[in-house]
């Protein structure tokens, strides 16, 4: 029986590839937040992104799924792989509601640079009722506020993560230079990148 969770973490990225900061992040957040589970969402097709080079949706969530595997509080969902079209984040909140149980309190988790241009998100002005949103930032990235939707200031926490040094767009420029990037992914998933050839 599934188990019955009251605060859910929705951890929202393209996971190009998933590295030590994003599950660093994931915990360290679920934990200030008192959150029952943190579900890793890799999107599908990202809105505005050119998807030259993301790895294929099926290779970032096995990636995340690999990754997530050991935190008993981590969970992974293809949903957004599944769906047709771009990846909206409303789509997402709204679907997983009809999972989880409307009452559900959903605290949305991604990088500060995401949330900076939520203005520009689908259906915009529904989503602060529907979900609180945590912005995750690099050391030294600062969030103004003040550019924020004023809709959303209130429901919006910024949290520095210092682990979030490492970029996933790193990872990706280290592969293709053939430099290691031991200890920045878990094993397995720098076993998977190997073996699949990404990133090259
Ligand atoms: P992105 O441009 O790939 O990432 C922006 C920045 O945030 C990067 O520095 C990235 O670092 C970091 N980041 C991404 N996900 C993170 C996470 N979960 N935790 C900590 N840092 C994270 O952003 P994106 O992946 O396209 O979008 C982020 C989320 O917002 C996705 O779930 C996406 O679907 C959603 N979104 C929705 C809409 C919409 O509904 N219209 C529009 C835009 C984005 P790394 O590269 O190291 O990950």
């Amino acid at each position: 029986m599934r188990k019955k969770i009251v605060k859910l973490g929705i951890m929202g990225g393209t996971f190009n590839p998933i590295h030590q900061g994003h599950l660093v992040a994931a915990e360290i957040i679920r934990d200030e937040f008192k959150l029952n589970e943190v579900l890793f969402v890799p999107s599908g097709k990202p809105p505005h992104k050119d998807n030259n080079e993301i790895a294929s949706p099926r290779h970032r969530w096995m990636m995340t799924l690999l990754a997530t595997a050991t935190n008993d509080y981590f969970s992974t969902s293809s949903i957004e792989i599944e769906r047709k079209g771009e990846s909206y984040t409303y789509d997402t909140i709204v679907s997983l509601k009809k999972i989880y149980g409307e009452e559900v309190e959903c605290y949305f988790i991604t990088g500060a640079d995401a949330i900076a241009q939520i203005s520009t998100w689908h259906k915009v002005e529904n989503l602060p009722s529907l979900a609180k949103f945590i912005a995750a930032s690099r050391p030294g990235y600062k969030l103004d506020m003040e550019k924020i939707e004023p809709s959303f200031r209130k429901s919006t926490y910024l949290i520095e993560i210092p682990a979030l040094a490492i970029s996933s767009t790193e990872i990706r420029k280290r592969v293709k230079e053939g430099k290691t990037i031991k200890y920045l992914v878990p094993e397995v998933v720098e076993k998977y990148i190997y073996k699949n050839n990404l990133y090259r």
